[in-house]
């Protein structure tokens, strides 16, 4: 069963009812976290009794906001493996590099983390059709839980997405709508179209569960570090809902006694066509300002506004970490290196990774002796397109 006790706005700190369905905080239109009753988790959680559970992120289930597990959809989303990425860490000489490959997912990215928790939840408090505007990724993983659960999706994409999302859309039995911009003009499309807000809002952090699913990565690592936290922690941020949410799972599992105070370096890694968290962090800024002309072909980073902002630049700044850009094209190069190294066929937001990971050792940010986690965000099939022209991006043949 779930301890889930509240709702809690993150900016005002008001508190509301979690049966009921809620969006944004009412009272400053900023997100709403979900609260647990932990110390009553603790007693009657054992860490050690999760290892006889399903290899899915319901083993975490009393720690997400299901009143009744049986209404769970499933995918067999979460618990993703850990590799520790011996053949890629001696290429750039770093012993204790890992790699959590969040492309095993059911469709193919972690957002189906976010929305398996957010769509079964909906569902549980009367919510039958969903609207979500999405860069790709979101919209296949949404329109998957609602076609398990029976439901109605309502997909808004960019018109230039690439064609293996709007294909996976359609045969999971999702409406498409395709609009001429970027992810925020796609939001305000899907709330032109639901005048009546018959269908519910499923944007990231615009209702509090896509974290709860996120939040996940955060228990998953813990868990298979054997509940010692690594170091670093460098993840490719869009709406900010993965980086946000291990940040709060950690502050859970401390709660939980299952961890000490010790906290990893969280950082963001953007593209330098959309990052507008990179210069909110370097500007010293509580908010970032929206990034006018948003561009990068990882989709899931090009995200010039997010209402979670204030979220991550915190999480980022209590932590020690940092936010940095990379190119698109050494997204390509790196995504090349983890392929031929490792076996994995990374998203480019899973190269972005990468290619930050390079960049902080470079500049001894990060030291040798340290134990590193790369977030591998999504496979690249979907983005088959980038490699389809050989000479481009052909590997550097070292
Ligand atoms: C959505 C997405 C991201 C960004 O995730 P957030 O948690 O929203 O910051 C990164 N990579 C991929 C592949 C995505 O689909």
């Amino acid at each position: 069963m779930s301890y889930l006790t509240h709702l809690q706005c993150a900016l005002c700190n008001k508190h509301y009812d979690p049966n009921r369905l809620w969006n944004l905080c009412p009272g400053c239109n900023r997100p709403l976290l979900a609260r647990y009753d932990l110390e009553a988790v603790a007693r009657a959680l054992h860490k050690e009794d999760l290892a006889e559970r399903s290899p899915t992120l319901w083993r975490y289930r009393e720690m997400l906001p299901l009143a009744d597990p049986s209404h769970a959809l499933t995918l067999g989303e979460g618990f993703t493996p850990l590799t520790k990425a011996v053949r890629l860490g001696q290429e750039v000489g770093f012993e204790n590099l890992y790699i959590k490959d969040e492309g095993l997912n059911p469709t193919g990215s972690f957002k189906a983390r976010g929305l398996a928790v957010a769509v079964s939840r909906a569902l549980e408090l009367g919510a039958r059709q969903f609207s979500i505007p999405s860069a790709g990724n979101a919209a296949g993983a949404m329109s998957a839980y609602a076609s398990l659960g029976d439901a109605e999706a309502h997909v808004y994409m960019p018109k230039d997405v690439p064609q293996p999302f709007v294909a996976e859309c359609r045969a999971l039995g999702a409406h498409v709508t395709l609009i001429d911009g970027v992810i925020t003009d796609c939001g305000r499309a899907a709330a032109e179209d639901n005048p009546r807000s018959c269908r519910f809002d499923m944007s990231t952090l615009k209702e509090p569960y896509r974290l709860e699913g996120k939040k996940t990565m955060g228990f998953e690592i813990a868990e298979q570090l054997n509940w010692e936290l690594p170091d670093v922690i460098i993840y490719p941020t869009g709406g900010g809902t993965g980086l946000v949410g291990m940040w709060k799972a950690f502050d859970e599992l401390e709660c939980l006694g299952w961890i000490g105070r010790k906290r990893p370096r969280m950082v963001t890694v953007q593209s330098d066509g959309c990052a507008p968290m990179v210069r909110a962090f370097q500007d010293g800024s509580e908010f970032a300002e929206p990034w006018r002309d948003a561009k990068t072909f990882a989709d899931g980073l090009r995200v010039p506004a997010a209402v979670g902002d204030f979220l991550i630049l915190r999480a980022l700044r209590e932590s020690s970490g940092t936010a940095i850009a990379v190119a698109d094209n050494e997204m390509i190069d790196a995504a090349n290196l983890m392929g031929r190294t490792q076996g994995i066929f990374a998203a480019p937001e899973g190269g972005a990774a990468l290619a930050a990971f390079q960049h902080l050792r470079q500049s001894s940010w990060i030291r040798d002796s340290e134990r590193v986690v790369l977030f591998n965000t999504g496979s690249g099939h979907k983005y088959a397109h980038l490699w389809s022209s050989a000479t481009a991006h052909a590997p550097d043949t070292n």
